[in-house]
């Protein structure tokens, strides 16, 4: 068994995903239909600004993102106070994803909060980049058994190196980062997620770092995960994870 062999076992695994950088500018501020964070949210006729069912206070509008086909827009809002982890013990509504189908600016409408938010995010605008994406090391075994197994015949003692070495080789990246689509990048293990609806593995969906530039910070330098059922385009569910 060799590094080649682990080269080619790893390549069908190898997925496309977005990067999404994050850039503080002003002009985010404003409602739009496009990738972002802080500032208003996307909003249409009959939307209000979504509130916290257990603490009662407004929740804080984190991003807008597009799906990879450009036709849905995920916005979503968190509870700071409340902060949820994503357990199963929470309350519904302390986090939320809200789904528009083809957003446009002629629909946009203002909608404001009654009181000031002092975890609004720095509004950003968003850069993407396609990226190609490998499982982490923690996620690797839900994906394939036998890549963990050939690293360990590598080199029984730290076979995640030549996993990590092998992930650089087929030039994908190998950090963390704000990704929409591909796999998830874990700071405290692998997670899977069951519909409620019809109790389908969730798939993962996209992942939010915690982000200097919008002065985001998911406990101590954490990431929000979203994972979404196949069946069920509109039950997600978020899982929170830091250091
Ligand atoms: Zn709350
Ligand atoms: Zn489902």
């Amino acid at each position: 068994m060799s590094k080649e062999t682990l080269d080619e076992l790893i390549r069908p695994l190898i997925k496309n995903s977005v990067k999404l950088t994050l850039k503080a500018d002003n002009s985010a501020v404003t409602a739009c239909c496009e990738n972002k964070f802080g500032g208003l949210p996307y909003a249409v006729k009959g939307d209000i600004w979504p509130s916290c069912p257990t603490c009662r206070h407004e929740l804080t509008f984190i991003s807008q993102i597009m799906n990879e086909s450009a036709e849905t827009l995920f916005v979503f809002y968190y509870c700071f106070e409340c902060f949820p982890w994503g357990l199963g013990d929470e309350e519904q509504g302390q986090w939320l994803i809200k789904q528009y189908n083809k957003p446009s600016t002629e629909q946009i409408i203002e909608i404001t909060r009654n009181t000031d938010d002092e975890y609004a995010p720095n509004p950003c605008k968003v850069i993407s980049s396609n990226v190609l994406v490998l499982p982490d090391w923690e996620g690797l075994d839900s994906v394939s058994t036998e890549v963990g197994r050939l690293c360990s015949e590598i080199d029984d003692d730290s076979p995640w190196e030549i996993y990590d070495e092998a992930v650089e080789k087929a030039d994908c990246l190998n950090d963390y980062a704000t990704l929409l689509g591909g796999y998830p990048r874990y700071v405290q293990g692998e997670a899977s997620h069951k519909c409620s609806e019809c109790k389908s593995e969730m798939e993962f969906f996209a992942q939010i770092d915690s982000e200097d530039e919008a002065n985001i910070m998911w406990g101590d330098v954490g990431l929000v995960y979203f994972f979404r059922c196949p069946k069920h385009k509109d039950k997600f569910q978020l899982e929170l994870q830091c250091h």
